[in-house]
């Protein structure tokens, strides 16, 4: 027999129910902050993962699924690990950037080799927001503004802890990184062995490292905040009066990096105590030089020989099975049933059966009108029991001879006979 792979789901009926419940809240949030929807290609070229990213990252260093396809020489393709770098290479490759602030939205799956535990997967689900061509703190303020409000939406406003930090510009960054290495490379023996390696590789995820040992001895390194300029430092201050003004709750965390290259100024993650050590369930932040980034490389088709102007963009991703193991343990969806309506025909009348329930359909599209195929009518009552539906409605040779229907209340199962369009008028049944 063969099964799925490891770290790929199958989302089955009742939970896929939900996530379309999920999906659908989200992007009334979007719509109503006037966000567009973009759906974008799940391979990429490697190489724009690579140069986006960074090749000093976990994802790009240890968890990309890569492959080579068919053509001849085989291009190198990668299934996406995330969204924002083919974002990116989106609104470049057509031009969506010329005097306009696009802001848009995206959903889907992510592919990354990781171990598979609980909150982790081989194949995931992002919602992705991207916000393009402003440089200013609103833009950020806005972002987070938004996701707060999908927690008030889901009942989950009270489970959420936004953190923040500013990684400031990228040459602050380096400066920063220097000292942190010059500091830590003195201390290197009493590191944990995975900071050793990022010592060189990329030393400021060490400052996210889960090992106490490492976190001791950085409570005396170096801090990022000294580093940041004067107009970092106004950036940061302005995102953090915005969320003020909003009521929005935040806290500093100055060891908050990410693990991608792209980030500059304001990062954000979105954490909760429910889910263990898979606790970020919403993570972004501003990337103003990864446009002008892919442009130079020429990761577009777009042909364009002026000069690179900065082109600021701030995003972020949500997990969707994270927030979905969030949702069911502190404000589970309340379940629907798959129909209102079930229609059960006597085989020997079973076209006047599709007919009843076709015509139900057009009539009354508020209603989940469901059918069995033309077995028996005891078989056919039995699946209208299993169906979840209100009401049950019964048409026998009988029926048809009297111009009515016989219907069964399913919740006291008493059974009555009506006119044939008693249920064409809306008042007569709703499904609530
Ligand atoms: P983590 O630190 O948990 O590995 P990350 O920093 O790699 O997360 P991002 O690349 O920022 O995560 O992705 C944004 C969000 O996508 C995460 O906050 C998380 O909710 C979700 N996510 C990332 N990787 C996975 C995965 N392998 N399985 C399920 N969800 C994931
Ligand atoms: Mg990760």
């Amino acid at each position: 027999m063969i099964k799925a792979i490891k770290g790929f789901n199958d989302i089955l009926p009742e939970q896929a129910a939900k996530w379309l419940h999920l999906e659908a809240i989200l992007a009334d949030v979007l719509s109503r902050y006037g966000y567009e929807h973009i759906r974008l290609p799940i391979v990429e070229q490697t190489d724009l993962f690579a140069r986006a990213i960074g090749g000093a990252t976990d994802i790009v260093e240890k968890e990309m699924y890569s492959f080579a396809d068919k053509s001849d020489p085989p291009t190198p393709l990668t299934l996406r690990p995330e969204g924002t770098a083919g974002a990116v290479r989106a609104v470049i490759e057509h031009n969506m950037l010329r005097g306009d602030t696009p802001k848009l939205w995206y959903i889907g799956p992510m592919f990354r080799y990781e171990r598979p535990q609980k909150g982790r997967y081989r194949q995931f689900h992002q919602l992705g927001v991207e916000s393009f061509g402003s440089a200013l703190p609103d833009a950020d303020a806005e972002l987070i503004a938004m996701t707060h409000l999908m927690w008030q939406q889901l009942g989950l406003k009270d489970e959420m802890r936004l953190q923040l930090n500013s990684l400031g510009e990228i040459d602050e960054r380096h400066a920063y990184r220097d000292a942190l290495v010059a500091y830590l490379t003195d201390k290197q023996d009493q590191l944990d062995e995975d900071s050793k390696r990022r010592l060189t590789t990329n030393p400021l995820r060490i400052l996210d490292s889960k090992e106490a040992s490492t976190q001791a001895i950085l409570a005396d390194a170096p801090k990022l905040a000294d580093f940041l300029g004067e107009d970092s430092v106004a950036h940061f201050a302005q995102v953090k009066s915005y969320l003020e003004a909003l009521g929005i709750d935040y806290e500093i965390n100055p060891h908050l990096v990410r693990g991608l290259d792209y980030y500059n100024k304001t990062v954000f993650e979105w954490v909760t105590d429910k889910l263990g050590s898979q606790a970020t369930v919403c993570a972004g932040g501003r990337y103003d030089g990864l446009i002008g980034q892919l442009k130079s490389v020429g990761a577009s088709s777009a042909k364009s020989d002026k000069p690179v102007k900065s082109e600021p963009g701030v995003g972020f991703a949500m997990g969707l099975e994270r927030l979905l193991l969030l949702i069911e343990a502190v404000a589970p969806f309340e379940p629907t049933a798959a129909c209102d309506v079930f229609v059960a025909a006597h085989p020997e009348v079973y076209s006047a059966g599709i007919g009843y329930a076709q015509n139900l359909r057009y009539k009354r599209p508020d209603l989940r009108v469901k059918m069995a195929s033309a077995t028996s009518l005891k078989a056919q009552m039995k699946k209208a029991d299993k169906s979840g539906a209100a009401l049950t409605v019964i048409i026998a040779q009988q029926e048809i001879d009297d111009n009515t229907i016989s219907i069964k209340d399913m919740r006291n199962g008493e059974q009555s006979s009506v006119a044939q369009d008693w249920l064409s008028s809306v008042d007569n049944f709703s499904a609530q």
